[in-house]
């Protein structure tokens, strides 16, 4: 049984006090909630600060991207060490923003991950197609790349903590949503293909969450279907009320 895993992707959003005051807000709400993971992703700046609000709670902390070098000459830039070292426990990694915006390849992608691990930090690894290509039925043939790419050269022994999130990036802030059987059949791909590259047991204990304009509304279709593990939440996962109904979907 996989447990379901609900993570907030707070992006380019909240000042310090503002992260502290969301994450006060969320442990009241959902803190000692124990059916399902919860993660927030703040910007990097308020990750030590949000770690402690947390504390003695069930909430984890994430970053919302690492570079793959411990440390050195590059500006801007955070390292798996000072995520962990601000107590925090887990990274986004290759999130579409990332790669669209910021020009992240799968090559980049599979070298951070490979620090993460090395690290010690979890990674949720986003993959997922543009409008274009799923317009264009490349939608298999993106996600495949992406995910080869992503996990080149590690092996299933070094990725217990491994979350992959389906993210497509039409359905990413926009409020489009895939429907659940558009996002089911994108979700068993990916376990096909992880049973493909690292075994059929490591790929039914692989978490896959879907990510994509996921709200209280529309979260408890999505979670039904049998790929799907939970939710990478943006815009959603930035107020209390909202991010609470989502992580305690089952509830109705
Ligand atoms: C995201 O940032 O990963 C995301 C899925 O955003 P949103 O929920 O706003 O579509």
């Amino acid at each position: 049984m996989r447990k379901p895993f609900l993570a907030g992707n707070w992006k380019m959003y909240k000042t310090v006090p503002e992260a502290v005051a969301l994450a006060r807000a969320l442990v009241e709400k959902v803190g000692q909630y124990e059916k399902v993971d919860i993660t927030v992703c703040p910007n990097a700046l308020a990750l030590g600060a949000v770690a402690e609000a947390v504390k003695g709670s069930r909430i984890s902390v994430g970053a919302q991207h690492m570079h793959w070098e411990d440390e050195g000459a590059f500006t801007g830039e955070v390292s798996a060490r000072m995520i962990l070292s601000a107590g925090a426990k887990l990274a986004i990694i290759g999130h579409s923003e990332r790669r669209h915006i910021f020009g992240e390849t799968d090559e980049m992608v599979n070298r951070k991950l490979k620090a993460a691990l090395a690290a010690g930090l979890s990674p949720i690894v986003c993959v997922g197609e543009t409008l274009d290509q799923r317009e264009k039925g490349i939608t298999d043939e993106v996600v495949s790349r992406q995910l080869e790419g992503g996990l080149k050269g590690v092996g299933k022994d070094e990725l217990p903590k491994l979350t992959i999130a389906y993210e497509p990036v039409w359905a990413i802030g926009t409020g489009k949503t895939a429907t659940p059987d558009m996002a089911q059949k994108v979700h068993a791909l990916i376990r096909r293909l992880l049973a493909d590259s690292h075994g059929e047991g490591f790929a039914q204990a692989v978490r896959v969450q879907y990510g994509g304009s996921v709200k209280p509304a529309n979260v408890a279709s999505l979670m039904e279907m049998p790929d799907i593990d939970g939710a990478l939440v943006g815009g959603a996962s930035l107020d209390a009320e909202s991010f609470s109904k989502i992580v305690r979907y089952a509830e109705g």
